[in-house]
This record gives structure tokens, sequence and C-alpha cells, in this order.
């Protein structure tokens, strides 16, 4: 059995990000940037008013002032227009501030009389101007090499002309269940038997970590037919197998891989619930072989599959995302290993929930966080501790 650390970090140095590609930002959304991107434009791009109204010269306009309509411009082709002391130029927001104006005064500020207006306000120079520029510069950094993109992210993208973006590599995923135990859900439940949600969950845990699930296949504890599967599943970037890979007689998961030559990095790792938790490597693919308790397969797919695929797709972070939380009873980890708590994080509060084993499926689904006490470790009630979240 080794540490967690050491897992991860032997996991972690086994894998290599996939190959990067280039695709149409509205393609791009939650992959990683392959790449530090600039701007190529400044935003605003030109100065343009920020409201509809009149471009005038600023010092020029008194309360109760009159200035003579010259021209109007609207947004889109500049029409080059220039404005002086005594004159204004109707303008509408978006439209490129005319020559010679330093302030926008809104129309709700004038009085319009023919082809003059009377200012009804002081007016101050910058006014209602938004200036090239203000927001960002031309060569600034507007997204890092292994960064999420986000709706935000893509608009900027696009707003700097861009149709397409270099991001990392897709992960391909298989996913295959083991179990004699185990009926699909749809199919009729015979004595003994149970429904496989392996499958469903890990689908649902790749989905939301950006991988393509490309099989979903579901096989007995029969050495032929595993090894078949296993043949299918690694024509993928990660290969996800659940159950088989304890210490009984029909856990055969192990053998398996090694009879099909793939070498075993890590097989057993301190870690509640989760222990019997397998990784390999095997042609080109990386092979997760989870515990099959759904929380145990829940908690083992969290801290190291989705590092392991957020690598491939090359992001940077590959830590789950912590929030800080006030712990509402008293926690002791007694046991061998680092134990996660299935718990609630409501109203900046952590309160452990449902039963604390790893067959709980019903009470992981009530939790949205996970607390992680380290070997030996014990908090005390009204602690500030960092809980991983999944479900914000
Ligand atoms: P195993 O890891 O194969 O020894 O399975 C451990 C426990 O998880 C047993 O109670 C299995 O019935 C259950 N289990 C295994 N695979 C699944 C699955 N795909 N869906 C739901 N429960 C499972
Ligand atoms: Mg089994």
């Amino acid at each position: 059995m080794i540490s967690e650390e050491e897992a991860r970090r032997k996991m972690l140095g086994a894998i290599q990000p996939l190959p990067t590609r280039r695709v149409s930002i509205s393609s791009a959304l939650d992959s990683f940037a392959a790449a530090d991107v600039a701007a190529r434009l400044p935003l605003p791009t030109f100065d343009n008013s920020a409201m509809d109204g009149y471009a005038v010269v600023a010092s020029s306009c008194k309360k109760g002032e009159r200035l003579r309509v010259t021209g109007e411009q609207s947004a889109g082709p500049d029409r080059r227009l220039r404005v002086s002391p005594d004159e204004a130029v109707r303008t509408f927001t978006g439209a490129p501030v005319p020559r010679g104006a330093d302030a926008i005064v809104m129309q709700e500020d004038v009085t319009r009389d023919g082809d003059e207006i009377v200012i009804n306000t002081n007016v101050e120079a910058g006014e209602f101007v938004r200036r090239r520029g203000c927001d960002l510069a031309e060569g600034q950094k507007i997204l890092g090499k292994g960064e999420r993109i986000g709706p935000a992210v893509i608009a900027l993208l696009a707003s700097q002309g861009f149709a397409e973006v270099r991001i990392g590599g897709e992960a391909k995923a298989a996913i295959l269940a083991t179990g004699d135990e185990l009926v699909k859900p749809g199919r009729k439940l015979e004595p003994g038997q149970i429904y496989e949600s392996n499958s469903a969950l890990l689908n649902a845990l790749l989905q939301r970590c950006g991988a393509i699930v490309k099989s979903e296949e579901h096989c007995r504890d029969e050495r032929e037919s595993l090894i078949e599967a296993i043949k299918r599943g690694i024509e993928n970037n990660v290969l996800i197998i659940s159950g088989g890979v304890s210490v009984g007689e029909h856990d055969l998961v192990k053998d398996a891989l090694h009879e099909l030559g793939a070498q075993i990095d890590i097989w057993r790792v301190a870690i509640k619930p989760g222990k019997p938790f397998v990784f390999g490597q095997l042609n080109e693919c990386a092979v997760f072989g989870l515990p099959g308790n759904p929380v145990s397969a829940f908690v083992t797919f969290l801290q190291f599959v989705r590092p392991a695929i957020l690598k491939m797709m090359g992001a940077t972070n590959l830590d789950p995302p912590q929030l800080p939380a006030r712990l509402t009873v008293d926690l002791t980890n007694d046991s061998d290993r680092a134990h996660y708590i299935r718990g609630r994080l409501e109203h900046g509060k952590f309160a452990p929930v449902g039963r604390q084993e790893s067959h709980a499926l019903f009470g992981l689904s009530q939790s949205n966080a996970l607390l992680r006490l380290a070997l030996g470790q014990s908090l005390k009630a009204d602690e500030i501790v960092d809980v991983q979240i999944w479900d914000s």
C-alpha cells in the first residue's frame, strides 16, 4: 500500500498531455488553452460613445449654452465628422466619437430645438466617452497556457477577431464495469442481482471533466471475456474498469492486465474509501481500476482519474476546487488511511451526511463536498477547514 501523495505523483508522472488541436471558439468551452494568447486589438478598439446623445467640446458646454447640430454619427462606419466648440454631433451608443469632441451629453440632458440643442447640465471632459484601450491594451495577455476557457473568455477571443483557438487534446475514455451480480438499468432484477450504477456515475464524472466517453461495457467476472473487453477498451486514451480489483477469487482485473502485458504502476493506496485502486499502462492507454463500491469509485475518480484527464487535456491546475468551511462536528481519523468524509457545504458550513461507508450511494447523492482527514488527524467543531466541492 502506498500513500495517496506518492500514488498521485507516480500516476501523473506517467501521464502525458495529448496532441493539441485548433477548434472554432464555439467548440472550445471548458477546454484548456494550448498556448498563451495576447490581445491583438485594444478594447475598446476606438473612442466611442457610451450613450445616445451629442458629441461636444466640454469646455464650451456651460448650462444653458446653445450648440448647432452639424451631423449624425451612428454605431457603424466612421463618417470622420468633426466638432468645433459651438457645435454638436448627434451620436448613439457604440458610435465613433467625432474628431474634436471630448465628451458626450446624454440626450436626456439637452433640449432639441430644430438644428440646435440647449445644454441643460454642466459637462466634463471625458464624460460618456469609452476610451480606446481603457479596458484592455494591445499585446496584453488575455489567456494563459493551460487555463480553462469559459464563456467570458470565449467572448473576449471573439472580440479580438479570433475565430479559432488552439486547445489541449481530447481525452477519449472507455468504461468497463465488471461483476456477475450486475444488471443494466431497465432490465429485470433477479434475486441476488443489483443494478449496475458505476457506469452511469463514471460517465457523468467523465463528462464533467471534459472527456469523451467512447464506450460503456459490462463484463462478467470471467477471465476470457475480461481480457477481450480490456483489449477493446485500451483503444482509447483512458480505460476505467470498475470492480474486480480487490483480493477475492473473483477479482480478476489485475491478473488480466498482467496477462495482457500491462505495466502496473500502482496497486492499493492508503485512502478510505478506495484502497484497492489500480493504475497501469497498456499500449498507449492509461488504465484505472477503481473499486466497485460506488463511493470508492467516486472518491478515487476525483482524486486520481480527474487530475490525469485534466493533464491529458492540457490543464495547468489539476487540483480539485476547494472552499473554506466551518466544521459543524468533531472528527477524528484513527484508521490507517486518509479518510474522505462526505458532507454538505452550505452557507459556509460543512456537515457530514449519510452513512460514511463505501457502499452508501444515497448519502453520497446528498453530499456536495468532501473533507480529507489525514492519518491521525483530529478536528474540532467550529474549526475552519478546506473542503473539496464538485456541485456548487
Ligand atoms: P468489487 O470491487 O467487484 O469487489 O465490488 C465491491 C462492491 O461494489 C460489491 O458490493 C459490488 O456488488 C459493488 N459493485 C461493483 N460494481 C458495481 C457497479 N458497477 N455498480 C454498482 N455496484 C457495484
Ligand atoms: Mg466484483
